[in-house]
């Protein structure tokens, strides 16, 4: 069994896999299968989706910043 993170209801998480999504079916939460034994989720946050672009977005203010120095 495993507990939501987010509304804290308890579900049958099954056989599962480091990295696979579980999704409350109570909530609609994403979570991410950090560890099985014991079994461990991790919340996923739709803002930490896409690393590459938070990438992106830290250039883009280290530019600003050069430019608004200049
Ligand atoms: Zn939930």
């Amino acid at each position: 069994m495993a507990a939501c993170l987010a509304c804290e209801a308890k579900f049958d998480s099954g056989e599962v896999e480091i990295g696979e999504i579980l999704i409350c079916s109570t909530c609609g939460a994403d979570m991410e299968v950090v560890a099985i034994h014991p079994l461990q989720l991790e919340l996923v946050d739709d803002d930490e989706v896409g690393e590459d672009d938070a990438d992106d977005e830290e250039d883009d203010d280290a530019d600003e910043e050069e430019e608004f120095a200049a």
